[in-house]
């Protein structure tokens, strides 16, 4: 379901548990402010979410109420992971669905790192 992103954080989301190590995943990257894992349904060859370890529902909320900390920690992560997997020069697209219209499912905030392939046109048509 589409998920709100004026609503409150809701604990229960999928990425909480992940991060509370109640459900699985497959980790790629962690520090003091970030989670990164490989997306459970992958749309392209790359497909990896990088998620702040803060409750934030979203961008709009994360961008907010974050620490500067938290914001330049989330910020490295992201750029560190994406160059780690080696996406530097191939290139890579960032994502971060924001409320109902983006199709935003999980109500935490994750940034989506696409690659290993030409992802064409920005959005679709
Ligand atoms: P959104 O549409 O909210 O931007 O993207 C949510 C993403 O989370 C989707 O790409 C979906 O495949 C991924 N996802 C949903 N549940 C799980 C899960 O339990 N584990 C992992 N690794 N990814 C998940």
């Amino acid at each position: 379901m589409a998920v709100d992103a004026t609503q409150p954080y809701d604990d229960q989301n999928v990425f909480a548990k992940i991060l509370r190590g109640e459900i699985p995943s497959k980790k790629i990257y962690e520090d003091d402010v970030a989670f990164a894992f490989h997306d459970i349904n992958p749309q392209a060859p790359t497909h990896i979410l990088v998620i702040p370890k803060g409750a934030y529902v979203s961008w709009d909320d994360f961008s907010a109420r974050a620490s500067d900390a938290e914001i330049a920690g989330f910020a490295r992560a992201v750029g560190r992971v994406a160059r780690e997997a080696g996406l530097v020069e191939p290139g890579y697209r960032l994502l971060a669905n924001t409320g109902p219209d983006s199709h935003q499912e999980v109500a935490h905030l994750h940034v989506h790192i696409f690659a290993g392939k030409p992802l064409g046109p920005m959005l679709a048509r």
